[in-house]
């Protein structure tokens, strides 16, 4: 299983203090389960089991060890997502393969059935001889008995074919509610990579450039202290709200992990980028987010912005890594700007 715990000593300790003024207000004992549980949800590594958990504590419900080893087991040793997909596509093919056993069995079984049928009846309208005509009358009933099983059977393999089908819909539905973030309804991380083997395999982009926006909130730990984490879900949400409605066509938005987000701009030159990516920051800098609790709306959140690009059908995972550094720069830099990868011209700060 890929390692999703990548917060350095410093995060990781803010999380740990942050666990460690909820956990007592539980009932749950501080067994590691229990801890992973409330590391994940305060991370936001797990959109799954944070919705879990928010629905928990919205209904003002407690953690207990019992409800926690249950959360942990569901949400998080789950297993190897990689194993998973594998299996998901055997049962895919191993169903796609029925299909189509259940279709050509049923016109063979007709075929078959239709010409003995046919042949029975053309021999005993020519026979004299009472025996034969008695044997051939015999074989007729018997191929009619037999055309009746092959019917019935038929008609469970239409049975079973609808059956497949269903499930095929529910495993289809299964696989995008997997390439999907809950929080925010944008793709998450699998979604994004799904989302780039699609468009490397679309003719009409090959030879055709792609630019990457990696983004990140500003000081979002502060904005989780000093309002809570339910606020700071909300603004999450908020962003990839904004996000969605400033792109377009074949662009995609994908929350990559706890506040990161990464665009997609597939046919779009760096200098596109970087004007659609600063709309992007600056729509967020003037919004407000409401409190509901308080009735007040919160100003101030900010984002920063780093964008690289390549080929279509090159490096897309050096790309985002270069998008990823210059983030970085943007966030060493103050913050609240946009920084093209390799510092060109467009390095402009906000
Ligand atoms: P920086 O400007 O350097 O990005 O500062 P930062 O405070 O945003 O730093 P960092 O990226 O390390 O902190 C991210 C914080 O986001 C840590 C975690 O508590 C919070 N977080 C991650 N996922 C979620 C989530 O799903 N909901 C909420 N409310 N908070 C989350
Ligand atoms: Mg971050
Ligand atoms: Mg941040």
């Amino acid at each position: 299983m890929k390692n999703r715990y990548t917060q350095d000593k410093a995060a990781s300790a803010e999380i740990l203090r942050l666990a460690l003024q909820k956990m007592p207000g539980h009932p749950a004992a501080f067994v590691p389960p229990t801890y992973a549980v409330w590391y994940e949800f305060l991370t936001g590594i797990n959109p799954s089991l944070s919705e879990a958990m928010n629905k928990l504590l919205n209904g003002n419900e407690l953690l207990t060890t019992e409800a926690a080893q249950e959360l942990f087991n569901r949400y998080i040793s789950e297993g190897d997502p990689g194993a998973q997909d594998a299996f998901r596509q055997d049962m895919q093919k191993l169903l796609d393969n029925l299909v189509k056993f259940a279709e050509s069995t049923g016109s063979e079984t007709d075929r078959f059935s239709a010409s003995l049928q046919k042949y029975g009846e053309n021999l005993s309208n020519k026979l004299d001889d009472p025996m034969l005509k008695n044997l051939v009358s015999e074989i007729v009933q018997d191929t009619q008995t037999m055309r009746g099983s092959v019917e019935s059977l038929q008609g469970k393999l239409h049975e079973s074919k609808s059956e497949v089908e269903k499930l095929q819909q529910e495993l289809q539905n299964a696989r995008s509610e997997a390439l999907i973030d809950p929080l925010t309804g944008v793709f998450n991380r699998r979604g994004f990579e799904a989302q780039m083997k699609k468009l490397t395999s679309d003719p009409e982009l090959r030879d055709k450039r792609v630019s990457f926006l990696m983004l990140d909130i500003d000081f979002f730990k502060k904005v989780n202290d000093t309002y809570g984490h339910l606020f700071g879900d909300k603004v999450i949400r908020g962003i990839a709200t904004v996000l969605t409605s400033q792109v377009k066509g074949q662009d995609s938005v994908a929350r990559m992990g706890g506040e990161e987000f990464a665009v997609i701009l597939p046919d779009t030159p760096t200098k596109g980028a970087y004007a659609i990516a600063e709309h992007i920051r600056q729509s967020i800098e003037r919004s407000r987010i409401r409190r509901l609790d308080k009735q007040e709306d919160v100003k101030g959140i900010t984002i920063s912005i780093g964008i690289a690009d390549c080929d279509i059908c090159g490096d897309w995972a050096d790309a985002m890594s270069k998008a990823d550094e210059a983030l970085y720069a943007s966030k060493t830099q103050g913050r609240n700007r946009t920084t093209l990868y390799a510092g060109a011209a467009a390095n402009a700060a906000a």
